[in-house]
């Protein structure tokens, strides 16, 4: 999959309106500019055709044409007449369209199954998460709760009148690019095929499905829309049951040869210590994963404990909340032991990738407070350079929905990259348009 983003314009000499009989690929300019303008009036709307037209460096016929398209897929829409300041009729302005087209992110995790449903601005139109035992459940039922879950979300869009332009389901695991899960250790799942069971589910057949990895989908949607937004350099790291990692360097996904990069948690860092699910001893996770947080801190509930009852990790951390406001010396332990090991993990990744910010997700936010002192105190005293100086911890606050938020985020970005995937049937009102005159 490629994250990146497209803003440059199509140069080829079709794309300013003449065609000068170049064999080269109509479709292809068009498709082009048809994303240059749907990016410009995102970034920009609201803005007329004609403010369009300058900042593109299309001409104003051709911006008509194209902002006709847009219209038609559902993908942008007339706000009212804008003065802008100057002499003149007023312009039309354009805006995104939130109300037809939409994404949808999903996550399986754990503990937890949830979807996010975003507007192609990424205002979150729907959020929800179960809590449920997806390491128990296998990856039959646990799939099925999926399908379930995509059905009810997309059915709930479909009143609003919105089709999700695809549903990205991100998973705490290697994902190959069939959408089939290579290995998740944490949900015991191996060659688990995603994408093909969800293109099962009742939900219309052309709505596009891709799986992807948790972590990688939750750091796009830090640097996208989080508290360290816009950093070029940053890591993620998610506090969850497992530890994912994302890295973004110089303002790209890490992908790597096979698209498996950041897997940080099954980095062995202390090969004399536990067993972890993945087979190896002392893997990253073993110390600082929700597990461990919990076995430190709240031994009675630890998981694998006592009745298997199922519970999100929100449950479990309003408990070692609860016992925190009562005074139980262990949680404060726990924390700063977390945020020790997590300091001896990240001085490895300043080594070598230099990060300006690690974000901390999930269960790590949280409980920042009491975990990213003893993390910098830590990272301080381990790396080999001014730039651990430089590099801080800060906390998310997207909380447990980063993950579905970034594949929402994944789906967005594809809409706007390729506007023509969004199919115009989407759209009630296409072949009335009017041709709105330029201002
Ligand atoms: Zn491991």
């Amino acid at each position: 999959m490629d994250h990146s983003r497209a803003d440059g314009r199509a140069t080829d000499s079709t794309s300013r309106g003449g065609s000068a009989g170049v064999p080269a690929d109509q479709a292809t300019v068009r498709r082009s500019n048809l994303a240059l303008v749907l990016r410009h009036v995102g970034a920009c709307g609201p803005c007329t055709r004609s403010a369009v037209a300058t900042a593109t460096g299309l001409n104003k016929a051709t911006v008509t044409s194209l902002v006709s398209e847009l219209q038609a897929r559902g993908l942008v829409k007339e706000m009212g007449p804008q003065h802008a300041g100057s002499v003149g009729r007023p312009g039309v302005a354009l805006t995104l369209d939130g109300s037809r087209v939409g994404a949808l992110g999903m996550e399986v995790n754990v503990d937890y199954i949830a979807a996010i449903a975003t507007d192609l601005a990424g205002r979150v139109i729907i959020d929800r998460r179960i809590g449920f035992d997806a390491m128990g459940s296998g990856p039959e039922r646990s799939l099925d709760e999926l399908a379930r879950m995509a059905e009810r979300t997309v059915a709930d869009l479909d009143r609003l009148g919105i089709t999700p332009a695809g549903i990205t389901v991100a998973v705490p695991g290697l994902i190959d690019t069939t959408g089939t899960v290579v290995v998740a250790p944490n949900l015991g799942w191996r060659g688990v095929a995603v994408a093909e069971r969800l293109s099962h589910a009742n939900i219309a057949a052309d709505i596009p499905i891709a799986v992807d990895n948790d972590a990688n989908l939750a750091a796009l949607a830090e640097y996208t829309s989080g508290v360290a937004a816009g950093t070029s350099d940053l890591v993620y790291l998610t506090g969850e049951v497992g530890i994912g990692g994302g890295i973004i360097a110089g303002g790209r996904l890490l992908g790597g040869a096979d698209g498996f990069a950041g897997e940080v948690g099954h980095v062995v860092i202390d090969p004399t210590g536990e067993s972890c699910r993945c087979g190896r001893v002392g893997c990253w996770e073993t110390k600082v994963g929700l597990a461990a947080l919990v076995r430190m801190a709240t031994p009675d509930r630890a998981y694998g404990t006592g009745p298997q009852l199922v519970r999100d990790p929100e449950e479990r951390l309003a408990e070692i909340e609860h016992r925190r406001a009562e005074g139980d010396p262990r949680v404060d332990a726990a924390a700063a032991e977390v945020g020790r090991w997590l300091g001896i993990g990240a001085a490895m990744l300043v080594n070598l990738f230099n990060p300006r910010v690690i974000v901390l997700g999930g269960y790590f936010a949280r409980l920042a407070d009491l975990i990213i002192p003893a993390a910098q105190q830590t990272l301080a005293r381990l790396g080999m350079s001014d730039a651990v100086e430089r590099c801080r911890f800060v906390a998310s606050d997207l909380g447990f929905g980063a993950a579905s938020r970034g594949a929402a985020g994944v789906v967005v970005e594809r809409a706007l990259s390729d506007p023509t995937s969004i199919s115009s049937r989407t759209s009630p009102t296409i072949g009335v348009i009017e041709g709105t005159p330029m201002a």
